[in-house]
């Protein structure tokens, strides 16, 4: 496939190229750029942009129903909404049915990688993943992982658990489909069942994923429950380590900070649920000066948006990024966050060609400045500036 358009990646939080000429993508692959016009039938995108496809590091398949419905507090929201939603998705029908909705917004809002909370059944899961195949997204998921403060009907015992991960993993391991160890948090989860479980993922050098700090009401709970910071806490049942993923860590200590980057685990920053929710804003710049990863996610459906476009201008009223390091997060931090930079992310020759193709139209000009394009991207755009979404060169979505 040759593809003709202006193409921009933000391969480093500082630096963004932009190059204008032909992609030629062969096997999923990207092969070459080139000035000159190659033999063959070209795809003509040269009145759009072209970027790394998004990475979304931090969202829950089974909260799609839920995008905006008014709630502030972590725990009446879990308790009146999100349960409650959870446990229609015992049904495996309805999984299958949301399951469809969900990857087909996320490809529709130029996502090609989605890490995802799955529903708490490994049949449902399993029947996601498919899905998630059938659609094209790069999906890293697993069955969200509970035993205890949460409706008897969604909880699972250890050895189930212990079955069920590791069918999954045999199952799902490889670069499109990719089984995460999925624990909701410390307070619906024992420590025995946490560190037994890590045990299992760690051995196999799963990606391990779980909130962490989101709202000061949920910290001092932990606290008082375990005596200790949220970060010990999970750092002694053994779940941290280079592909942990921790979401939101709005309320994290320095100390917590100093742990989570002495075990290389990443966060996922999620602007867009953290004000939602009036959990608080994450502070970015100190958590970069930890020498932590940092990526972004839709957190839907405490996030309101599918896209990663609004996400980022949400991130930037909490704190003032700069437009490059938004989009690298966006893409190449996120490729990072889940071990796959030497594969996705930015248009490195010999990675997958996932890529996003971005109509402009009423935001900017096509010969406007790279930085003033993903500027106004940034701020005013969202899912209706995705004209069209590939995953290793294979078109997944494409706006008429
Ligand atoms: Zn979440």
């Amino acid at each position: 496939m040759i593809i003709k358009s202006r193409f921009i990646d933000t391969p480093t939080p500082q630096n963004m190229r932009d190059f204008e000429g032909y992609l030629i993508v062969e096997d999923g692959k990207i092969k070459k750029f080139t000035l000159d016009k190659p033999e063959g039938k070209v795809v003509d995108f040269s009145d759009y942009i072209i970027m790394p496809g998004f990475v979304d590091t931090h969202t829950h398949l089974t909260q799609v129903e839920l995008m905006g419905k008014w709630h502030t507090d972590l725990f009446d929201w879990l308790e009146k909404y999100v349960f409650p939603e959870e446990m229609r998705f015992l049904d495996r029908g309805y999984a299958i049915r949301e399951s469809e909705k969900f990857f087909n917004l996320l490809a529709q809002s130029g996502t090609t990688t989605a890490v995802v909370y799955g529903p708490s059944r490994m049949e449902s899961v399993d029947a996601a993943f498919q899905i998630a195949r059938k659609v094209g997204l790069r999906t890293i998921m697993g069955q969200t992982l509970m035993n205890e403060n949460v409706p008897e009907e969604l909880r699972i015992s250890m050895e189930k658990a212990k079955k069920d991960i590791i069918a999954l993993w045999n199952k799902w391991n490889n670069d499109f489909s990719r089984y995460a160890l999925t624990l909701r948090f410390a307070l619906s989860c024992t420590p025995k069942f946490m560190k037994e479980l890590s045990q299992i993922a760690r051995k196999r050098n799963m990606i391990i994923q779980t909130h962490i700090s989101e709202q000061e009401r949920e910290v001092e709970e932990v606290r008082r429950r375990y005596g200790r910071n949220y970060a010990q806490v999970y750092d002694e049942a053994g779940m941290l380590y280079e592909k942990t993923i921790l979401a939101h860590g709005v309320h994290l200590k320095d100390e917590e900070m100093n742990l989570i980057s002495k075990r290389g685990a990443k966060i996922a920053h999620c602007p867009s649920a953290n004000f939602f929710l009036h959990s608080g804003v994450m502070n970015i710049k100190k958590i970069l000066a930890h020498g932590i990863e940092v990526s972004v996610g839709t957190d839907i459906a405490a996030g309101q948006f599918t896209s990663i476009l609004p996400v980022l201008r949400d991130a930037y009223y909490a704190n003032p990024i700069h437009p490059v390091r938004a989009f690298y997060m966006a893409t190449m931090g996120g490729a990072k966050v889940v071990s796959m930079d030497d594969k996705i992310g930015s248009f490195e020759l010999g990675k997958y060609a996932d890529f996003v193709v971005i109509d402009l139209k009423n935001l900017a000009n096509i010969d406007d400045f790279p930085l003033e394009i993903l500027s106004q991207l940034m701020f005013r755009g969202d899912d209706r500036n995705i004209k069209a979404t590939f995953v290793a060169g294979k078109k997944i979505f494409e706006r008429d």
